[in-house]
């Protein structure tokens, strides 16, 4: 056959992709033997039944055909109105364009704001994406590392240093690996950086309804941050909506207009009946959103107190997402090892640190998305494995 783009091919890096424990855990399962999977960022509720109606109504209805390529214009509006209202910056629908999902909004978001060639800053430890996104739209992709002694909390000075030409900057908070949230100081010293070196801020907030402790500041906020930021959302997350595909870009009304455009060439839109059933859960309110995040809330409480027990793992603060990451570096093991002698002594799956990156390395990332008496009985095994190595 000719061969393939680059472009196309360069998109996974080569090597590990750090995702070996999942896939083996995976596959003890499909032999038979029973493994308690904290591996996905994936809810244990499916999509409320209200949800599926509005849907089904919406489909039956007739909303069938093709939508609007930037989004059906009562979606644009309520989610306008949403960000305006969550963080007081004039927002109207000519600011949103509809997405199929959160993941191709950052796409579009990096191909809006890289020139191919130019350097894409994120955030290491990252989301599993990430790299292979900025790759995959042509720029060279570029980690910033955060440091677990500074609780994963980004270093201005660290950005800094990478920023000179390049042409963005990734961050994500509340954070997936490390549920971290980022502070109000973090988040104005990036906006100081991204304005010295006029970079695009493109700032992933699809975890923005998880906050266990403090608020979520959208840097979208901050002084003159609205003219070069692009924010990522997403009803994956914050109302169980994985498998419909549905989120936005929130950003100045001339990029949405390019970006409207790139759609009509690459996605054509999002299904009416779906973007109708995410209007339907949005104007349901927080009462919806907060039951969707209460079994995040419960199961971190449930880490706190079970950590709080001993001191051979370390939980760094997590205040927000549906993880914890922990540090297990007194085990004398990487994260890898653990993660896989966890898997083989005790049947138990998390995902290595190195799974995110290099910051992340000598550290396990949990997921929350399993039942609470589960959860707590593995991460009580879980220290208890610790425990033993650190003898
Ligand atoms: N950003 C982050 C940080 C995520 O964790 C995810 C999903 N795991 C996404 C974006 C993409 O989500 P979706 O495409 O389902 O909206």
């Amino acid at each position: 056959m000719p061969a393939l783009s680059t472009t196309l091919t360069n998109i996974t890096g080569g090597g590990s992709d750090g995702w070996e424990v999942f896939m083996r855990a995976r596959q003890m399962i499909a032999a038979g033997t029973p493994v308690t999977e904290l591996t996905i960022g994936e809810h244990d509720i499916r999509t409320d039944p209200s949800i599926l109606a509005a849907m089904d109504a919406s489909a039956r209805g007739g909303h069938t055909g093709y939508a609007m390529v930037p989004g059906i214009a009562a979606l644009r509006q309520e989610v306008a109105d949403r960000v305006q209202a969550r963080t007081g910056v004039v927002t109207g629908p000519e600011n949103v364009m509809i997405t199929p999902g959160g993941q191709s909004a950052l796409f579009a978001a990096h191909l809006a704001a890289c020139p191919s060639g130019s350097t894409a800053l994120f955030i290491d430890p990252y989301y599993a994406t990430y790299p292979g996104t900025l790759r995959g739209i042509g720029a060279v992709a570029v980690p910033v590392q955060a440091r677990a002694e500074d609780g994963f909390q980004p270093n201005a000075d660290d950005i800094n240093a990478l920023a000179s030409g390049a042409a963005s900057l990734l961050i994500n908070s509340p954070n997936n690996p490390t549920g971290v949230v980022y502070t109000r100081e973090t988040l104005e010293g990036i906006a100081q950086v991204c304005k010295r070196h006029d970079l695009w801020l493109i700032s992933d907030e699809v975890y923005d309804t998880q906050i266990w402790e403090g608020e979520h500041l959208s840097p979208r906020a901050l002084p003159d941050m609205a003219e070069r930021t692009l924010v990522i959302g997403s009803m994956s997350k914050s109302h169980a909506m994985t498998g419909s595909r549905v989120g936005w870009i929130v950003g100045p009304k001339e990029v949405i207009a390019h970006l409207t455009n790139l759609a009509t060439h690459t996605t054509y839109g999002v299904a009416g009946f779906v973007q109708d059933a995410a209007l339907f859960a949005l104007r349901e309110g927080p009462a919806l959103e907060e039951k969707i995040a209460a079994p995040f809330a419960r199961r971190r409480k449930i880490t706190v107190d079970i950590l709080g027990q001993q001191n051979h793992v370390r939980m760094i603060p997590a205040d927000g997402a549906m993880y914890v990451i922990l540090d297990i570096r007194d085990t004398g093991l990487s994260g890898e090892a653990f993660a896989n002698r966890l898997l083989d002594e005790h049947h138990i799956a998390v995902m290595p640190g190195e799974s995110f990156g290099q910051a992340a390395a000598g550290h396990l990332r949990v997921a929350m998305t399993i039942d609470d008496d589960t959860y707590g009985a593995a991460l009580q095994t879980l220290c208890a494995f610790a425990a033993k190595l650190c003898k």
